[in-house]
């Protein structure tokens, strides 16, 4: 067996399993328990001096937790990580337990809605301020960092814009600054990019996405430096926002298909965009790998396949989007993505209707965006529901 590190990707994803109890089971089984137990009092002192690896407490770790965590930290090349009960949980635990009162955060704008919420509405109550950086306006970033700077925070691909920035790039901003660089990889997964090769500190997932893959559990991951890592869990530790056994459990078992699963998301994604880019009734479509997609070289560097998500603007405005929601039939109307069905959204009522107008446009949130998580169904038949919608919404 060759050493765990140099491992393929599908095969450390399939083969990274908690160790086999006595009954030999060759599936992990669910850990059902909320703490554990010690031979002698001795072990027990140990255990909670952190001075061997035993399990205490599932809201600190738990043999499912472990392993999801192993799993993503081999999968992103990481050193150490944590889980929890959803990918906000570990957004929101990552700045509370990185930055103090008087820290500030260097955004880039384009962000999921919650975290735009943390960013706004609940950093500031802690006096932790941030500012927002425009994508396209990388030349003018050194002038938004000041001395009380201390991370750096992105998502690529941008949801639901699906911008690339550029990892590499930004990465060596961040050591020019000396900013803890904070990577959001939900879009892209560790199968398209990782983005601690190009100097991230920190990745952050989203687990509920395309890691669940079947739209059934929510949760998250962090994975990245051993000692911010020690620090997050140090805070999660007391604080409870840890995975549930159960969670942890589906993620893990849904990493075991992640890649032949993404394969399917992105060739789909690719047909649909390609079908779409000259379609009449179409404004615009953006997808990272098509050519006319504004960050096109950026993505082909740093990503092995485009991604599940094409946003494509229709014709007219707020009524013809409604009418083509409306006339939707195969698929589904819903706020998740990255299911194994394809979803249609509509940024601007539903996920980021927090941000005002003005917040929306700065991000590219038009009215008549409509944001296409594409499934594993086949393509013909996405092609075939999203065609007779658009016809419906020009009527
Ligand atoms: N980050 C991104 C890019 C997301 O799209 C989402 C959810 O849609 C989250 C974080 C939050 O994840 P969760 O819903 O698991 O809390």
């Amino acid at each position: 067996m060759p050493e765990k590190n140099n491992l393929k990707f599908e095969t450390a994803a399939v083969r990274t399993q908690f160790t086999t109890s006595n009954a030999k089971e060759h599936s992990v089984p669910l850990y059902l328990t909320s703490s554990f137990v010690y031979d002698d009092a001795e072990r027990m002192r140990a255990a909670f001096a952190s001075e061997n690896d035993d399990f205490i407490y599932s809201r600190f770790s738990n043999p499912n937790s472990d392993e999801l965590v192993q799993k993503m930290c081999l999968l992103e090349g990481a050193e150490a990580g944590y889980a929890t009960a959803s990918g906000m949980a570990a957004v929101f635990s990552s700045f509370a337990a990185l930055c103090n009162s008087g820290d500030e955060i260097l955004s880039c704008r384009s962000i999921f809605g919650s975290t735009h919420t943390v960013f706004t509405k609940i950093l500031p109550k802690w006096n932790i301020k941030t500012n927002y950086a425009d994508a396209n306006d990388f030349a003018n970033w050194d002038k938004l960092v000041t001395p009380k700077t201390k991370l750096l925070y992105l998502e690529t691909p941008t949801n639901p814009g699906v911008e690339v920035l550029d990892l590499e790039a930004i990465g060596k901003f961040c050591k020019r600054h000396n900013l803890i660089y904070v990577v959001d990889n939900c879009f892209a997964t560790p199968y398209l990019q990782q983005p601690i090769k190009y100097g991230a500190d920190l990745v952050i997932h989203s687990g509920t996405k395309w890691i669940d893959g079947q739209g059934r559990v929510v949760g998250g991951v962090l994975v990245g430096r051993q000692d911010l890592v020690n620090e997050i869990y140090a805070f999660c530790r007391s604080t409870g926002p840890a995975i549930s056994p159960f969670n942890a459990w589906v993620l893990s078992k849904s990493l075991e298909t992640l890649a032949v699963r993404m394969d399917r998301h992105c060739n789909n994604a690719l047909a649909l965009a390609h079908y779409l880019e000259s379609h009449a009734l179409i404004e615009r479509v953006l997808y990272p790998f098509l050519k006319s997609h504004p960050n096109h070289a950026i993505a082909k560097k740093q990503m092995s396949m485009g991604g599940g998500i094409v946003t494509m603007f229709i014709k007219g405005g707020l009524l013809q989007g409604k009418q083509f929601l409306d006339a939707i039939s195969l698929c589904s109307l819903t706020a998740n993505i990255g299911d194994s069905r394809s979803i249609v959204t509509h940024p601007a009522s539903t996920t980021h209707a927090k941000l005002s107008a003005e917040e929306r446009a700065a991000v590219g949130i038009s009215d008549n965006m409509i944001r296409i998580s594409c499934g594993l169904e086949h393509i013909d038949d996405i092609i075939a529901d999203i065609e007779q919608a658009l016809q419906a919404s020009s009527l």
